[in-house]
């Protein structure tokens, strides 16, 4: 099969490139476009030989993309317009402006590209964004196919069937995350299992058993996780941490006493035998409700007793309570290994973690966009 040439569109961190890599279809990425400065230049150090165009899309003509001459299209529009905390702008957030241009340009180029894939989150399938690009896709004659993708369940048999059933020349899916944007946590394969970020708050108030065991959790949150937890097909979190060592002081990753104090009841506390997390999303290590969970790296101390032991204390026999749990933030390689982004991806040394966060927290899981790659192709 002759070499496909791929347009990475949104490029970010190069997640998609990865994945293009890993689903070894013969390609060559002729070019990759986004307009932030700290993406790019992550980009770069990692895809030296990449032609990376550090501008708007809109800023490209339509003779700009047909001297490109590309046959493939792999693109991650910004999804904050669609997210459920987002504000749903849609088509009318700025931010959906270029994914509109990308789709007035299509049909006016010289030779449409074989193959689209399309990656957003959760709320896109109900967006008129999503309605403009199906009508261009038919316009185009495109065949396609809509994806909900639940990335832990792509390497179950099951799903992996789901799959094979189409041969289009478009897929387009549509990450499935129940609450959050983007990116979570990992199985086996380092697909990452999803589950309700708001897992305290949310399901506490629509279970049938409105009860609290301990920490905002009902029984059914416990067993919920419980069962999630047993699932053995699925790596535990283990696998995927970094060793305490030189290059990483896990002391800088510890939670700071205020955020304990503060936010403990509301974090969701996964341990290293753990096979689930939440996702991990751009505000983490900075804001902590809802932006991914926290390791609890001292597994000797029950976490269930500490909570219990919570109620009536000061705030200093609290936070000396939450501290034998020695509760970290993952780190941001941590969190690179649960999206599969493979080991020699690094950062630059002058992105701070705070910057590294929210890249990731933008990017997409390695494994799961490999296959699909994969499936569309073949
Ligand atoms: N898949 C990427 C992340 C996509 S997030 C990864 O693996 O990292 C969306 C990206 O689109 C962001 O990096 C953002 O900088 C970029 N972006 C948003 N609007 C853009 C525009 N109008 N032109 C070019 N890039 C844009």
């Amino acid at each position: 099969m002759e070499q496909l040439r791929v347009l990475e569109l949104y490029s970010g961190i190069g997640g998609m490139h990865y994945a293009l890599t890993e689903s070894s279809v013969p390609a060559e990425v002729v070019a990759a476009v986004d307009v932030n400065t700290t993406a790019n230049e992550i980009y770069k150090h990692n895809f030296p030989n990449t032609l990376l165009l550090p501008k708007t899309i809109e800023g490209m003509t339509l003779n700009d993309f047909n001297k490109l001459d590309f046959d493939m299209i792999l693109m991650s529009p910004p999804c904050q317009p669609f997210t459920r905390i987002g504000l749903q702008g849609d088509v009318s957030d700025p931010r959906t402006k270029s994914f509109l241009y990308i789709l007035e340009l299509l049909p006016r180029l010289n030779k449409l590209p074989r193959f689209i894939l399309l990656e957003n989150v959760k709320g896109f399938e109900t967006s008129s964004a999503r309605d403009a690009l199906i009508k261009t896709l038919k316009e185009c004659e495109y065949s396609f196919q809509e994806l909900m993708v639940s990335p832990t369940s792509v390497m179950k048999n099951k799903t992996i069937y789901y799959f094979y059933v189409s041969y289009y020349s478009l897929y387009y899916f549509s990450q499935i995350l129940e609450g959050f944007p983007k990116t979570s946590s990992s199985d086996a394969t380092g697909t990452p299992t999803i589950s309700n970020t708001h897992s305290a708050s949310l399901s506490s108030n629509m279970s049938d058993n409105k009860d609290i065991i301990y920490k905002l959790e009902t029984a059914q949150d416990l067993e919920r996780k419980r069962s999630q937890n047993s699932e053995e097909s699925i790596r535990r979190l283990q696998d995927f941490l970094e060793e305490e060592g030189q290059e990483t002081d896990m002391d800088h990753y510890l939670l700071p006493p205020k955020t304990l104090l503060r936010y403990a009841m509301l974090m969701d506390i996964v341990s290293p035998t753990c096979r689930r997390s939440v996702c991990f999303t751009k505000g983490y290590g900075h804001y902590v409700e809802g932006t991914g969970s926290v390791l609890q790296s001292c597994s000797d101390v029950e976490l269930e007793s500490v909570f219990k032991s919570l109620e009536g204390l000061s705030e200093e026999e609290k936070l000396k309570q939450l501290s034998r749990l020695k509760l970290r933030y993952f780190t941001p390689r941590e969190i690179a290994n649960l999206m599969g982004f493979p080991p020699h991806f690094t950062f630059p040394p002058n992105i701070s973690i705070k910057q590294q966060y929210r890249v990731l927290g933008n990017s997409l899981n390695v494994h799961v966009v490999a296959k699909l790659i994969s499936l569309l192709v073949s």
